[in-house]
């Protein structure tokens, strides 16, 4: 599975265990651009090592496709103050979502190493995006052209999509999953996922390629996929919570949900939660 895939002219995917997760290097005249930076700085590492050995050109820019651990902790071996010193780019909202979501995640794992023995938490130093990203930006890494398209709050309020226009390739980050499910995670927007994604599939070309957080690259029809999964899920969500059941009885309402139960229960609390603070009557 570690190996370089090469997905289109100077676009290359790797999967890496743990997690089975999406490293992309695009080639540039002027060095490559890497997206995502795996789960801890030893993983980071590694990756950097990997990199060096495959591409002849320095790696001038990191994209984070969002904010959670396995695609950030490796932030630190490229960013300020090392060797490498790429541009960091990432949602704008990734220093925020760090702050909220994975210091306290990152402080309860290190407090209690038997959760995720074999890991190295203390190595970690939470590296946000050097240059964050509000706006669609376009870089120009010599001879290629790629675009960072942050998105609406859905897997997590910091999701930015890379696109390479040329190529036509998208790298959506966790918005889309091939090897596992969709992950409902800490910080996700059950209820808009479904809406970003779509609207997402709506911008591709039945052709296109498209590269997930986690898995093997998929197409348009997946995608759209997925989204529909998406949409049945918040759409059951919103009518329990509007008839008044409680968020177990929501899940036990049906038996055909499109997405694992254990993976739901992350998803109807943070629906909960939305549909509490807008629902009038409560
Ligand atoms: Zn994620």
């Amino acid at each position: 599975m570690a190996e370089w895939h090469s997905v289109a002219p100077g676009i290359h995917q790797r999967r890496y265990d743990p997690f089975d997760i999406s490293i992309v290097v695009i080639e540039g005249d002027d060095g490559v651009l890497l997206v995502d930076t795996r789960a801890e700085p030893g993983e980071g590492e590694a990756l950097r090592d990997d990199v060096r050995e495959r591409f002849d050109r320095p790696v001038r820019w990191i994209v984070n496709t969002h904010a959670h651990f396995d695609h950030t902790f490796g932030n630190q071996v490229f960013g300020p103050d090392t060797a490498t010193d790429a541009a960091i780019h990432g949602h704008e909202n990734i220093a925020i979502h760090f702050a909220e979501h994975e210091e306290p995640r990152l402080a309860a794992w290190r407090a209690d190493p038997t959760r995720e023995p074999g890991r190295h938490w203390h190595d970690v130093r939470l590296t946000p995006p050097t240059h964050p990203v509000g706006t669609p930006t376009t870089l120009d890494l010599g001879g290629r052209i790629v675009d960072l398209l942050p998105q609406p709050p859905a897997h997590t309020d910091t999701d930015l999509v890379v696109f390479a226009p040329a190529e036509r390739v998208w790298i959506l980050g966790d918005l889309v999953e091939e090897s596992g499910p969709p992950m409902y995670g800490s910080g996700s927007f059950p209820l808009q996922w479904p809406g970003v994604l779509a609207a997402l599939a709506d911008e591709m070309a039945p052709r296109d390629l498209v590269i997930p957080g986690h898995g093997r690259v998929v197409d348009r029809t997946f995608v759209s996929r997925q989204a529909g999964q998406l949409r049945l899920v918040a759409d059951r969500l919103r009518a329990a919570h509007d008839d008044g059941l409680t968020a177990v009885e929501a899940l036990a309402r049906h038996h055909d949900w499109p997405i694992p139960l254990d993976f739901l229960v992350s998803a109807v609390e943070r629906a909960y939660v939305q549909l509490d603070q807008t629902s009038p009557s409560t």
